[in-house]
């Protein structure tokens, strides 16, 4: 039970680590090849959802349906709605947290609980 206990942990701060270390989102395959130990991807979404649930991570669809992910700097008071661009290029794939924010309206009678904005088309290394 320790010992897993502490295995969990240890996956968890690699995971955080790889995140920190990249200037770009990353999808849930993405950082399984970057893992310096073998993880399944069942357990990285584990861990990427407990981080989304705590405020620490967010992420964003990409146009291929997968999840992007990127740990959370300067989101904003509220945890659950970022409210800044993320850009898709269309050669690199690469998908990047943008600091420009949207004002989010408030929509009368509905909650929002999640925001994802997303531009695409070619970054400023493939022009
Ligand atoms: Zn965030
Ligand atoms: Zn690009
Ligand atoms: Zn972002």
């Amino acid at each position: 039970m320790e010992t897993k206990k502490t295995r969990n942990t240890e996956k968890q701060n690699l995971v955080k680590d790889i995140l920190s270390n990249t200037e770009h989102t990353m999808s849930a395959e993405d950082i399984m090849a970057a893992m310096p130990i073998k993880v399944n991807k069942t357990t990285i979404y584990r861990i990427l959802d407990r981080f989304a649930e705590k405020g620490e991570v967010h992420f964003v669809t990409g146009k291929n349906g997968k999840a992007y992910y990127a740990l959370c700097n300067n989101c904003g008071v509220s945890h659950n709605i970022h409210n800044h661009i993320h850009f898709e290029c269309q050669r690199c794939k690469e998908v990047t947290c943008q600091p420009n924010t949207l004002h989010i309206p408030n929509l009368e009678g509905f909650t929002i609980q999640e925001t994802q904005f997303l531009v695409i088309g070619i970054c400023n290394k493939c022009k």
